[in-house]
């Protein structure tokens, strides 16, 4: 028996709106669908939001909306999962990075400033971990430079930067809804703007380029398929109804979490949470002591029945990055320490406390082992 990474947190009611949209002979663009996204509007208080098959796409969609082309530049974390600068770098757009705070992992907002060049269009803020940015200088250095703001809240869907939702602070905002995020459709994701110029031309792309009004075949940009199916927006919004009881439930388990680590004393420190912040547990990270052998640690928990993850490897260094970009070694040292210190151990919805208890005391033989091997 391995306690997995993650899981997702699927009820009788999730099961019921797959039967009804099976049952109502739509299954693309059906009642399900149009409920979904109202459903976002609703609890995010914005216009409009726009279902589609991944967060990738949506963050393809929102780099599209805003103009952004060949030439033009972002800054961005290079701590993230990759997806959210692949969105740009699809459109020849250029990374520029960042480095981060190593306290909250998220983008160091002391530097963009300086990162500002002619080229500039855009700043990606990601919500590392359920984290909200330190959203006040963003907006306000993106203000003077006149740059839009694109937040990349796929891993921190009801996450609040003194008291307001992240995804609702920038230009436009993306959730990501793979199994191990908080919210799941299997696959998918979800485009929020308050800006009706953006969701026009984001519901075009997402449906091959059809205008709003204009006929199904009738394409007026070139688009992509990027729908949501209605059995996924079925999952999707029964996972709504349960948001905020699945939420508390992360945030139990976290909470237990750091009691735990607390009462063995472990040498390990978790990110610190901001007090402007209602974090959204997305997954739980520790950060290991450094020069700590991860990968031995690993290998002893998975001997163990316990499932680990490195998180995230430094996006600059990847080697499709390398090769495209020229980055190396060096450039930006506090992502990659922390690359090389953070591990994702355990945590989901469902998560017992004795699971919780049994994952923190062989973590703690594995960092006496390899205190003493080391
Ligand atoms: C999950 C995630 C995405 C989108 O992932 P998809 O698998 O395409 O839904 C984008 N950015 C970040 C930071 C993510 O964690």
């Amino acid at each position: 028996m391995v306690i997995p990474l993650s899981k997702p947190d699927i009820s009788t009611l999730e099961k019921k709106y797959v039967l009804e949209a099976l049952d109502s002979g739509q299954l693309s663009f059906g009642p399900k669908l149009k409920r979904f996204e109202e459903s976002f509007c609703r609890r995010f208080n914005v216009l409009y939001a726009l279902a589609m098959n991944s967060g990738t796409s949506a963050l393809h969609i929102a780099v599209k909306t805003l103009g952004l082309s060949a030439g033009d530049e972002i800054i961005t974390t290079p701590f993230s999962f990759i997806a959210s600068s692949n969105c740009f770098v699809y459109e020849g757009v250029r990374p520029s990075f960042v480095d981060i705070d190593p306290r909250t992992l998220n983008m160091d907002v002391s530097q963009i400033e300086q990162a500002i060049t002619s080229k500039t269009k855009a700043i990606l803020v990601v919500h590392l971990f359920g984290q909200p940015c330190d959203m006040d200088p963003i907006l306000s250095v993106a203000k003077k430079h006149n740059l839009f703001v694109i937040e990349d809240a796929c891993e921190a869907i009801g996450s609040k930067w003194k008291g307001k939702s992240v995804g609702t602070l920038g230009d436009v905002g993306v959730f990501a809804f793979y199994p191990n995020k908080q919210l799941t459709t299997g696959e998918g994701g979800m485009l929020i703007t308050n800006n009706w110029r953006v969701y026009e031309l984001a519901s075009s792309l997402r449906n091959q380029g059809r205008g709003l009004n204009s006929g199904w075949l009738n394409h007026e940009v070139i688009g992509y398929n990027y729908r949501m199916s209605d059995l996924q927006a079925a999952v999707g919004l029964a996972q709504m109804e349960r948001l905020t009881e699945m939420l508390k439930k992360r945030e139990d388990v976290a909470g237990h979490y750091l009691e735990l680590i607390g009462q063995y004393g472990l040498p390990i420190s978790t990110p610190f949470i901001h007090p402007h912040c209602t974090m959204s547990w997305f997954v739980f990270i520790v950060i290991l002591p450094k020069g700590a052998d991860r990968k031995k640690i690993m290998d002893f928990l998975m001997q163990k029945g316990i499932q680990t993850r490195p998180y995230f490897p430094a996006i600059h260094l990847q080697q499709s990055y390398i090769n495209r970009f020229a980055f190396c070694k060096g450039d930006f040292p506090i992502t990659e320490e922390m690359a090389e210190r953070t591990l994702a151990i355990p945590f989901y919805n469902q998560l017992s406390a004795t699971e919780q208890k049994y994952v923190v005391e062989q973590l703690a033989f594995a960092l006496v082992r390899e205190d003493n091997n080391g």
